[in-house]
């Protein structure tokens, strides 16, 4: 049977994998060896040099491949088209060397602040990579931007941290028609593959940081990418090794851990989201709130139709705290359950400010333009129960906004 013919619960459990064929080992070990012993030069059952090949990567990648919808088999890609790198910007760094000095590339306007400085202050100079940001949840200005030239499409729906939704297929045919030769690459970090596959709505590769919700316990950094296409594979597993960014035994085995839970804490982040969503929205202290399983969420209708049925929309919640920034400070101060830090996606609940914290390396102008302002707050909604973070939203607002 395909992986896909089941459950998203059993998947997360068993897509990709089989037992250690020499003990049995329901859990691959975590194989830490540099080398492997060969019978001849050249000779050897698979396995050569870690960087090139690892056991416990390779379970990793096969399950993550498999989630994200690739049917690669063994003979194609030795991990069905799933690449496991040190981190998630490790991952982007490697779909930039897919790129020729000089490539264009579209990328969505409203992305991780990482992914913005890697491509505005690392590519642009040591690559000479053209990067038009574009609001790309507008088609239309979607199909003005991508042409011809443009080599990449770089697109993360639900983007972080204003909450926007790409329409994944609406890109796709527009990249297709006009820029037949662009890597189309989805940042899936926020949905996880239990919410939204990207490749099946036409693009080339999926990308994630393994560091959120696939590791799923802020104890991890990993990356992660996913084709569903031989051709893209053979390309990134050339230079998945030619770089050399791989992501270490111990870490996948973390990350692999973590992913047989994803479908459980994924369907509780979303409960618990939708439940503080809905209350934030009712308290003064609050003036807008952006979480898009709201029917207020601009884009809910595409987040439904995007979305896997049942597994609910992630556990990451934007809003906008009345008053300034020492309102939106006192409140951050305030919080006790929630804990005020970078990252997003374990089972912890977290609260950052990206305009001082994550998207810090978003020039002022460019966030002043795309609304993160200085009240905008990015909640990371763990799988603790909802009444007890709704009560400590509850004291931390009465102590900011009097
Ligand atoms: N993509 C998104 C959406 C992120 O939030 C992050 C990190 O916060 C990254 C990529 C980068 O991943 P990493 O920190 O694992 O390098």
């Amino acid at each position: 049977m395909h992986p896909r013919d089941f459950h998203i619960d059993t998947q997360v459990i068993h897509a990709g994998q089989k037992p250690e064929p020499v003990t049995g080992a329901v859990m691959p070990p975590i194989f830490t060896s540099s080398t492997y012993a060969q019978k001849s030069p050249g000779e050897h059952s698979g396995f050569e040099y870690s960087r090139s090949h690892n056991p416990t990567r390779y379970a990793l990648e096969r399950m993550v491949a498999r989630l994200e919808g690739s049917k690669l088999t063994e003979g194609q890609d030795v991990s069905f088209g799933g690449f496991a790198f040190s981190s998630g910007l490790a991952a982007m760094d490697c779909v930039c060397e897919l790129l020729t000095a000089g490539d264009e590339v579209v990328c969505m306007d409203d992305v991780y602040g990482g992914t913005y400085r890697q491509f505005a202050r690392v590519r642009a100079r040591s690559q000479g990579l053209k990067v038009k940001y574009t609001d790309l949840t507008d088609l239309p200005k979607a199909g003005a931007a991508i042409g011809p030239a443009t080599k990449l499409v770089w697109v993360e729906t639900p983007t972080n941290p204003l909450l926007k939704i790409v329409d994944l297929a609406g890109i796709a045919a527009i990249a297709r028609r006009q820029a037949p030769q662009a890597l189309l690459v989805c940042d899936n970090t926020f949905a996880t593959p239990v919410t939204q596959r990207p490749l099946d709505h036409g693009f080339d590769i999926a990308h994630h940081s393994a560091t959120k919700y696939l590791g799923g316990h802020s104890d991890v950094v990993g990356g992660l990418l996913v084709t569903a296409n031989a051709e893209i594979a053979a390309r990134l597993r050339f230079h998945q090794n030619a770089v050399g960014a791989v992501m270490g035994p111990f870490d996948a085995y973390l990350v692999l851990r973590g992913i047989k839970t994803l479908a459980l804490r994924m369907r509780r982040h979303s409960e618990n989201a939708m439940k503080i969503g809905a209350w934030l929205e009712k308290q003064k202290a609050v003036e807008r709130v952006i979480y898009p399983g709201l029917p207020s969420h601009p884009q809910h209708a595409l987040a439904k139709k995007q979305t896997l049925p049942g597994m609910g929309f992630s556990g990451m919640i934007t809003f906008f705290t009345r008053g300034g920034l020492a309102e939106c400070r006192r409140f951050l101060e305030s919080v006790r359950l929630f804990t005020l830090a970078e990252s997003l996606g374990g089972v912890e609940s977290l609260v950052d400010h990206p305009a001082i914290m994550t998207h810090a390396s978003v020039p002022a102008e460019q966030r002043a333009a795309l609304g993160i302002s200085d009240t905008l707050i990015r909640l990371s909604v763990g799988i603790e129960d909802a009444d007890d973070l709704i009560a400590d939203l509850d004291q931390a607002l009465r102590a900011a906004v009097r």
